[in-house]
C-alpha cells in the first residue's frame, strides 16, 4: 500500500537529534518559553525574511491571535468584516470568528483555487477592515493583486501560511514576509511539522509582535502583571527544538515535493483527470497535489484497489458545515464544485521515484 502520508518515514532521519533534544530538556528543567523557542523564533523569522516570529500553540490560534492582538492595539474592533476564501480549510474562518470579527466569504479563482482579487474587490463594504487570504495546497495567492487591493481600500492584509512554508514570490519574498502578519501551523503533516501541535506568527510590525508575545501568555509582558485578557497558547520548548532540526531541511524537502509534482504534471495523461495549475516557479511548495475528477468516488475506489491511498481536501465547503448553519443558504458555486471534484494524490519528501511512477501508470490506465 502506498500511504497518503508516511509520517514515520518523514521523521525517522531526525530520531537521534530528537532524542538528544529530549535529554537536554529533561536535564535543563526549563520546558516553556526558553532557549529553544527563542532560537526557533529567531531562525524562523530569518528563514522567512520577517523581522519577528512569535511561537504559538497551533495554526488556528495563530490566525485568531493576530486578529485579537490588532484589536488590543485598536486597529480592529468587534464586528469588523474580514474577507476570507470560501474555499479553504475551516480553520481560517473559525479564527476570524473566534476573534469576534465577521468572516465574509470570497470565491476563488477557478484555476488556482486561491482567493481572487477581483472577486474580493466586489465583497468590500464600508465595514471591511482586513483580508485574510490562504495559500491553499501550498501555492501562493496573488499577493501583488491582494496587496494593491488592500492599499487602495486601506485594509490590513494577512495570510494563512499553514500549507505554504517556504513558498516565495518571483521577487524572492517568502510567505511570512509579504503580508502585515502571517499565521503558520506546524501540525505534523504540514511541510514543516512538529511531533504534536505547534504554530507561529511572523510580522515586521514591532507593536504587533510585542502584543502577540503577551497575548499568547495570558496577556502578560511581565510575570503576574497582565496587560490584556490573553490566552494560554505557547509553543513549547520540545516542539520548538524539533522544529529547529527540521527547518534546516525545509528547502530541500520542498524541492523534492516540486520534483514529484513535475513528474505528475508531465506523466499523467488521462482525459478524466484534470491536473492543477503550476507556474513552474517557487511560488508553490506542493503541500498537496490536487487533481479534479468528475466521478471521484469511482476513481478513489480504483486507486485503493491498486494499493494507492488518496484523500479529499476538503469534502464539504465551510459554508455547508453544520457548524456554520447561519451560512447554509449562501451560495458559492465555484467552491462547491471544487469541493465535489477534488482528490489529493500522495506527495511527500520521502516518496520514491518508483512509487511516483507507479501512481502515474495506474492513473493513466484509469478508464471510466
Ligand atoms: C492546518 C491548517 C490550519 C490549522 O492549523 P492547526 O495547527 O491544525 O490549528 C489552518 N489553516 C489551514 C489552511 C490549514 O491547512
Amino acid at each position: 500500500m502506498i500511504k497518503f502520508l508516511d509520517l514515520q518515514a518523514i521523521n525517522e532521519p531526525y530520531r537521534e537529534s530528537f532524542h538528544r533534544s529530549v535529554d537536554e530538556l529533561v536535564n535543563s528543567g526549563w520546558v516553556l518559553l526558553g532557549k529553544n523557542l527563542e532560537s526557533f523564533e529567531r531562525e524562523f523569522a530569518e528563514y522567512c525574511g520577517a523581522k519577528h516570529c512569535v511561537g504559538v500553540a497551533n495554526g488556528l490560534d495563530a490566525i485568531t491571535i493576530i486578529l485579537q492582538a490588532y484589536k488590543q492595539l485598536g486597529k480592529l474592533k468587534e464586528g469588523d468584516e474580514v474577507l476570507v476564501p470560501s474555499n479553504t480549510y475551516i480553520a481560517t474562518i473559525l479564527g476570524v470568528y473566534h476573534a469576534g470579527l465577521k468572516p465574509v466569504l470570497v470565491e476563488p479563482d477557478v484555476e488556482t483555487f486561491n482567493m481572487s482579487p477581483s472577486l474580493a474587490a466586489e465583497a468590500i463594504t464600508a465595514n471591511t477592515k482586513a483580508i485574510f487570504t490562504v495559500h491553499l495546497y501550498g501555492q501562493l495567492s496573488d499577493m501583488q493583486g491582494l496587496q494593491k487591493l488592500a492599499e487602495d481600500h486601506g485594509l490590513l492584509l494577512f495570510d494563512d501560511v499553514a500549507q505554504a512554508h517556504g513558498a516565495q514570490m518571483d521577487n524572492g519574498r517568502k510567505a511570512g514576509a509579504i503580508a502585515d502578519a502571517s499565521a503558520f501551523s506546524f501540525y505534523p503533516g504540514k511541510n514543516l511539522g512538529c511531533i504534536g501541535d505547534g504554530g507561529a506568527i511572523t510580522t515586521d510590525d514591532d507593536e504587533l509582535a510585542s502584543a502577540i508575545s503577551a497575548y499568547r501568555n495570558y496577556g502578560s509582558h511581565k510575570k503576574y502583571y497582565n496587560l490584556y485578557k490573553g490566552v494560554n497558547s505557547r509553543l513549547d520548548e520540545l516542539q520548538a527544538a524539533f522544529l529547529r532540526h527540521k527547518l534546516v531541511n525545509l528547502d530541500d524537502d520542498n524541492a523534492k515535493r516540486r520534483e514529484i509534482a513535475r513528474q505528475y504534471l508531465s506523466g499523467i495523461r488521462n482525459e478524466h483527470v484534470q491536473l492543477p495549475f503550476y507556474s513552474g516557479g517557487e511560488d508553490h511548495v506542493f503541500h498537496l497535489f490536487v487533481v479534479k475528477i468528475k466521478d471521484r468516488d469511482r476513481f478513489i475506489e480504483y486507486m485503493n484497489d491498486k494499493g494507492i491511498q488518496t484523500l479529499i481536501h476538503y469534502p464539504v465547503p465551510p459554508h455547508k458545515q453544520e457548524a456554520f448553519s447561519e451560512m447554509k443558504d449562501m451560495s458559492f458555486p465555484i467552491s462547491e464544485r471544487i469541493h465535489r471534484e477534488v482528490v489529493s494524490l500522495p506527495i511527500s519528501p520521502v516518496q520514491t521515484m518508483q512509487d511516483t511512477n507507479y501512481i502515474i501508470d495506474v492513473i493513466n490506465s484509469y478508464i471510466v
